[in-house]
């Protein structure tokens, strides 16, 4: 009897010290470690998972519309503690380090946003719509008067399918295909979606434009390549008049931004910038 007690009571401590070594390890493992590049490890994943379950509900508006402006706060706060240090310590990462190297923009809202209506186009016999969209007025000014010569020349146009993206956005974007997409390797995911403050989404005066066509062709949707892009006269359209317009083609291919080919992504200039005088595009 005497002698069972005093096990007992050796054991309990062992096992509270041996818990508290085994959470030690498994966090330490898990988020105290270098994020690896190519493939989060199992605990990492998890969490990230259950970010984007959490920001997805948050995102998707009501009416089933994404909300472009979501502030990134806002989406901050919905996460526990752990969850909090994994989304911060992913965009601690220097992006250059994943092979991206594009510039800096801001993660200010801008204040000169207007709302783009939303369009319908015919993807598979069915009817969906781009939801609102926003966008820089001068940019939004030019995309109007460019498709009215590109209806004159050609009878098609094409439609804003993501204007401005805040940075909350992109932070849901990037997590987003980060799991579902690019299985949970940081680099893969760099070379298709730019990290908050990084995207030419959310650059105030000279931001882009992501477009799609009437037959719902953006090359990036399920089932689609960047080819199927490439192929539409209205691409073809875009690469002789475009610059008439200001917008110029950020990302051909094997561009020297460490961003992969994306034929939809237009953005705007400022005529007269000096961006736009060198012509490297
Ligand atoms: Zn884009």
């Amino acid at each position: 009897m005497l002698a069972s007690v005093r096990t007992k009571g050796r054991f309990v401590p062992l096992a509270i010290l041996g818990l508290v070594l085994a959470v030690l390890v498994v966090s330490g493992y898990a988020f105290y470690t270098k994020p690896n590049f190519e493939r989060l490890n199992p605990l990492q994943r998890y969490v990230v998972a259950a970010v984007v379950a959490k920001w997805e509900k948050q995102v998707e508006a009501p009416s089933g519309e994404k909300q472009p402006r979501m502030e990134y706060n806002s989406l901050m706060n919905q996460l526990n503690f752990i969850e909090k240090m994994m989304v911060e310590r992913i965009f601690a990462i220097d992006p250059g380090e994943l092979g991206f190297k594009g510039p800096f923009h801001t993660l200010e809202q801008p204040g000169n946003l207007v709302k783009v209506p939303p369009r319908t186009y015919i993807l598979k016999g069915q009817g969906k719509s781009t939801g609102s969209q926003y966008c820089p007025e001068a940019s939004y000014n030019d995309y109007l008067r460019m498709m009215a010569q590109m209806r004159r020349d050609l009878g098609r146009e094409l439609f804003i399918n993501s204007g401005y993206r805040s940075p909350g956005m992109q932070a849901y974007l990037f997590l987003y295909y980060l799991a579902k997409t690019h299985q949970y390797s940081l680099q893969e995911t760099a070379r298709a979606v730019a990290f908050p403050g990084y995207s030419e989404h959310g650059d105030p005066v000279n931001n882009a434009l992501d477009f799609i066509n009437a037959a719902g062709i953006d090359g990036e949707s399920p089932g689609q390549t960047p080819e199927d892009f490439e192929r539409l006269p209205e691409y073809q359209w875009l690469l002789q008049h475009a610059h008439k317009f200001n917008f110029y083609l950020s990302y051909p291919r094997n561009n020297s931004l460490g961003v992969a080919f994306e034929p939809w992504h237009w953005h705007w200039e400022k005529p007269g910038s000096a961006k736009a005088a060198t012509g490297t595009k």
